[in-house]
């Protein structure tokens, strides 16, 4: 028999999969991790198929034998999770090598920690004594200590690995160690003190009773539920698990942010004690490896984290939740860029599971199945308890300007911040850009001071009293300048304020306010976002304000005012889903405001009343919002209605990627040009054309269905990506949902 690996290298994921022998004494399944000999190394792989011998790939050299199987159950692969990587590579058009990579057992890449053994025949001679009786006393040495204590070199370590002197022993490791209390070990719940489940408003039971009725029917469904916030989508959800452990299934509960999953998971530890296990990427290794092993060994059903969960270890799986469902951090922005949706579906078909998608918001390419009939509809019109959700207020910003009013903070918004202060309730701001003004624009040439690397507009900042210019994207700093580098002239101005400046205009213009600013300047240090959110709900500040990081998910029961700032920023982006976007932030930011029991208040300011975002977002009404984007996509022939491909062409030299991206339109244009519905857009540059000095191009293909599509994509990209003469680096993005 022959055995098709995958490799497992992180630096350079590969796209085939190689032929090993298997010897005589090893013993491997399908799924099986195994170490392999690799060029001079010794790597690992996973076992994908077992063939005949005559059945291997014909490679001119002759094949190598496996060098052993690691046994443990941690560290195969599932067989559902070999269907998932078929899947991610066949939707998703990723390497082996990545697919691999998103969906390993996590202990594979604690290797750092990793512990090298003697093998059973090793003897002295072949090692140097000394260290031959360190890793005998101590059971073993791992790469650093070989490295920095015995100045073994990475060369003579694999060698002595290729020649069985050493072996790379990764199930000890996990053992070894100092026992890590557990986040889960602290906050042991006894069966009896768990919390038990809320009687159900009608909406709630309605919800639920659909549920469960699929959760017994063993059959793959999809429904969506829609409610504002606080409306008592989590209690529905909590009680649907419930439905799917008592029917003997698991169950996996996706947030969208590491930020979110510490609240959701004290939730659902005092409703589910220690069948929970938690996986974001913040955890360390070593947790990450215990909780998955949790899951592994079923001492953990419920499954609570952020998006790479999605491949939890979990079997018999009955019911998967993507709360947020709307939320861009769904998507994966790298390779393999997938759409967690569209794995949870594939993983429910593969357990005829139910999924549920939640939110205040749904995407439109949601509601767009829900009309199809594809996907049902469960609806929770009101919050609990008929809390009424905030009142807003839109202030045209033009209207203020006309009037000669030029502060940051329009009269409407002045005012119910003072209240707000006389009162001795809390605010929360939101201002989507950082630092103090974000362009700087010459007055006579109207030249912007832009990025020498990033063709993007540089950022100013002060730092420590001092102006600073700062490139978003790659970092880049320069003095605020004198002389417009264009045509010389003084007269420079700054236009767009930044968080910096409004919090400086909040403590000039409100005497004696505490402000807390959170945004990816303040919040860089360890424990900085626990820790400012903590002084905020013990309000020793009276105002927030921050980024999209505050949009989401706080509950502070004294905000009483939410103001946005700005609330054009994310409409005029280059992007057709700008008004999705604004709506989804803008309904998001407003659901702060009054939750429990005093009554809240939203102000929006904005240079365009008129828009339908805008307007929608105002009376809170999604179905309004809906029509209208959805008339808007049509006309243009936009997703939902069709899909989106995007390929990336980069490379540091602008000929270069312009030819690749060429090449490669040129490719798509005779694989895909006779179908119906494609259409094909000639490369033109991303929308930010260079970006740390690489030259950047794109192309886009829409069309109505992956599937007629998918063959004709694959092998243009292929063709050209195989080529010798193109060294760009090419990134495809089926399904994308941002540009470029
Ligand atoms: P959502 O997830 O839609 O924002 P939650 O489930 O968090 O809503 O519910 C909002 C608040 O209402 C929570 O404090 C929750 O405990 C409470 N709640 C939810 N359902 C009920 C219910 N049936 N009876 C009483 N309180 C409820
Ligand atoms: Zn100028
Ligand atoms: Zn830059």
């Amino acid at each position: 028999m022959i055995a098709k690996v995958a490799v497992d290298m992180r630096a350079k994921p590969v796209d085939r999969l190689y032929d090993y022998i298997i010897p005589d004494h090893v013993s491997v399944e399908v799924g099986s991790c195994v170490e392999i000999p690799f060029g001079q190394r010794v790597i690992t792989g996973y076992v994908l198929a077992l063939i005949d011998e005559d059945g291997s790939s014909g490679d001119s050299h002759p094949l190598r034998p496996i060098v052993r199987a690691l046994t443990a159950e941690a560290s195969s692969l599932h067989p559902e999770m070999m269907g998932v990587m078929a899947f991610l590579k066949d939707r998703y058009l990723c390497t082996w090598g990545a697919a691999l990579q998103t969906v390993l057992p996590p202990m594979t890449r604690a290797k750092a920690s990793a512990r090298y053994v003697l093998s059973e025949h090793a003897d002295e001679g072949q090692l140097d004594a000394a260290l031959f009786s360190y890793i005998k006393r101590y059971k073993g040495i791992t790469k650093k200590t070989l490295i920095d204590k015995f100045g073994i070199t990475k060369r003579q370590l694999d060698m002595w690995v290729a020649q069985d002197v050493l072996q790379l022993d990764i199930r000890h490791t996990a053992r070894l160690g100092k026992k890590r209390i557990s986040s889960h070990e602290h906050a042991v719940t006894r069966e009896e003190q768990l919390e038990s489940a809320l009687p159900l408003s009608i909406a709630q039971e309605e919800a639920y009773q659909q549920l469960s009725v699929a959760l017994h029917e063993g059959k793959m469904r999809t429904f969506v539920l829609h409610g504002v916030t606080g409306s008592g989508k989590t209690e529905v959800y909590l009680q649907a698990i419930e439905c799917a452990l008592q029917a003997g299934h698991t169950a996996l509960m996706l947030v969208p942010e590491i930020a979110l999953t510490a609240q959701m998971t004290t939730r659902f530890r005092r409703r589910f004690g220690q069948r929970i296990a938690v996986l974001h990427s913040r955890l360390s290794d070593r947790e990450r490896y215990e909780e998955w092993n949790r899951i592994v060994r079923k001492e953990a059903d419920v499954v609570v984290g952020a998006r790479s969960a999605i491949f939890a270890p979990l079997s018999h799986v009955g019911l998967i939740i993507i709360d947020e469902e709307h939320e861009q951090t769904y998507k994966q922005e790298s390779d393999p860029r997938y759409v967690v949706r569209e794995v949870a579906e594939w993983r429910a078909k593969y357990h005829r599971a139910v999924v549920v998608l939640g939110s205040a918001t749904p995407s439109l390419e949601t509601m767009y199945r829900v009309e199809r009939e594809r996907y049902t509809l469960l609806t929770l019109p009101d919050r609990i308890g008929a809390r009424p959700l905030a009142e807003v207020q839109v202030v045209d910003m033009r209207a203020e300007f006309r009037k000669g009013l030029h502060s940051l903070f329009s009269e409407p918004l002045k005012l119910s911040l003072e209240q707000v202060l006389e009162r001795e309730e809390q605010a929360i701001l939101f201002l989507n850009r950082r630092g103090y003004t974000t362009i700087l624009l010459c007055r006579d040439c109207g030249a912007a001071a832009t990025c020498p690397d990033c063709d993007l507009s540089l950022t100013l900042h002060k730092v420590q009293g001092a102006s600073v210019l700062r490139c978003h994207f790659c970092g880049h700093m320069e003095p605020l300048p004198t002389h417009c580098v264009n045509c010389g002239s003084t007269r420079i101005r700054q236009f767009g304020a930044g968080t910096q400046k409004v919090e400086q205009a909040l403590v000039e213009q409100f005497s004696g306010v505490r402000v807390i600013r959170m945004d990816v300047d303040t919040t860089g240090t360890k424990g900085a976002h626990e820790r400012m959110l903590g002084e905020f709900e013990r309000g020793e500040a009276d105002v927030l304000l921050g980024t999209q990081m505050i949009a989401k998910g706080l509950d502070f029961g004294r905000v009483t005012l939410v103001g946005v700032v700005a609330a054009d920023t994310s409409l005029h982006i280059p992007d057709f889903r700008a008004a999705e976007r604004t709506f989804q932030l803008l309904v998001q930011v407003a659901g702060r405001a009054g939750r429990h029991d005093l009554p809240g208040k939203v102000v929006i300011q904005t240079f365009s009343p008129d828009h339908y975002a805008i307007m929608a977002a105002q009376k809170h009404d999604y179905a309004q919002f809906f029509v209208t984007e959805m008339a808007a996509r049509k006309a243009m022939q936009y997703p939902p209605y069709t899909e989106i491909t995007q390929f990336l062409i980069a490379h540091d030299t602008e000929q270069v990627a312009l030819q690749t991206a060429q090449t490669l339109h040129e490719a798509l244009l005779s694989e895909l040009s006779l179908q119906k519905d494609v259409r094909i857009f000639a490369a033109v540059p991303a929308s930010v054309p260079r970006l740390r000095g690489v030259y950047r191009y794109q192309i886009t293909v829409l069309y109505p269905s992956f599937m007629r599509v998918k063959e004709g994509l694959s092998r243009a990209y292929q063709t050209v990506l195989g080529s010798a003469t193109f060294h760009a680096t090419i990134v495809v993005d089926v399904n994308a949902q941002m540009l470029f």
